[in-house]
């Protein structure tokens, strides 16, 4: 059989070549359509590659950025560069974890383990935000594999970005920067997947403005109807010898602050005055509508007191 195969007629040299490949080239392409080949004939059979498959179709799914999604499947495949990881390669003499010093850090202690990340994931299960804590089960290199076995779907996108935040927060310790708090990283995370969800759910609504409230309970709530989406309106000048004061607000119920500003124009057109404001404490809306309102007053113009001002055009 082997005196049967025919020889190149180009008398080239022999060369490694990988058979899912038209030209013998090996490529991450190939792979992925060799990977999805056997997947679909069920030649990969065995519980972790049917569990690997299974688990990579859902962070495929899941409605975070590309970047996030690839943190994850490094995470799942161990490619991370942990101190365990750079130590099999030579580029550390100790795997042990430089944060906390007390274990090697595998991709388990990095993301679960270690102290760092075990009160980021402590204060988002506090906050319900998922639906297990951290848990000694969850190691060796299945760990995420079995995790996402038992959390709910809906909590995909909280749990990746709650990896690649514990994986950042990872990387500015190691960089010898200051790690934020856990609740500035737990807003974030808050933050990130609403606007995630709310863009996803409404496309066509009018996020540019920030007129939608930013909840995490709007995750959980698939079903909502849109909100109406209402057609821009141009600013209109105000009549001559008048001046016209706009002002706008907005709050996030979770944490209970709101922002305000103004602007105060001429029947021009011309801005003269503007100011802008934080508010620490606020529950709706409306309380920051007329928090704004205050503020106004206090706010100078001109080195004077806005008030006269303020009675001119009320
Ligand atoms: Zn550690």
């Amino acid at each position: 059989m082997i005196l049967k195969i025919r020889t190149s007629a180009s008398l080239e040299s022999n060369f490694l070549a990988w058979h899912p490949d038209r030209l013998g080239k090996f490529s991450v392409r190939s792979v992925y359509h060799l990977v999805v080949s056997l997947a679909e004939t069920g030649d990969c059979s065995s519980s972790t590659e049917v569990l690997v498959n299974k688990s990579w179709k859902r962070i495929w799914a899941c409605n975070v950025p590309q970047k996030v999604r690839i943190f994850a499947w490094k995470a799942i495949s161990n490619s991370l560069p942990t101190m365990k990881n750079k130590k099999k390669r030579n580029l550390e003499l100790l795997s042990t974890c430089c944060i906390c010093g007390a274990e090697e850090e595998d991709v388990a202690h990095a993301l679960c383990h270690c102290q760092q990340a075990r009160n980021l994931w402590s204060a988002m299960y506090s906050a319900r935000a998922i639906s297990h804590d951290v848990n000694s089960a969850w190691s060796g290199t299945d760990w995420i594999l079995n995790l996402l076995e038992v959390l709910p779907k809906e909590e995909d996108a909280m749990f990746l970005m709650l990896m690649w935040r514990i994986w950042h927060n990872r990387n500015e310790i190691t960089h010898g920067k200051s790690i934020a708090p856990v609740a500035v990283s737990q807003r974030f995370i808050f933050s990130y997947v609403s606007s995630l969800t709310t863009i996803k759910q409404y496309p066509q609504a009018d996020i540019i403005k920030g007129k939608q409230v930013a909840h995490p309970d709007r995750i959980r709530l698939p079903s909502q109807a849109p909100p109406a989406v209402s057609s821009p309106r141009r600013w209109e000048k105000p009549s001559t010898r008048w001046m016209k004061l706009n002002v706008d607000g907005s709050f996030q119920a979770s944490y209970g602050k709101g922002g305000i500003g103004a602007v105060l124009r001429d029947s021009s057109g011309n801005v003269i005055f503007a100011a802008c404001g934080s508010m620490l404490v606020c529950g709706s809306a409306m309380e920051a509508d007329y928090s704004r309102a205050g503020r106004v007053l206090q706010w100078r113009f001109n080195g004077r007191s806005c008030l006269s001002l303020w009675k001119l055009i009320a």
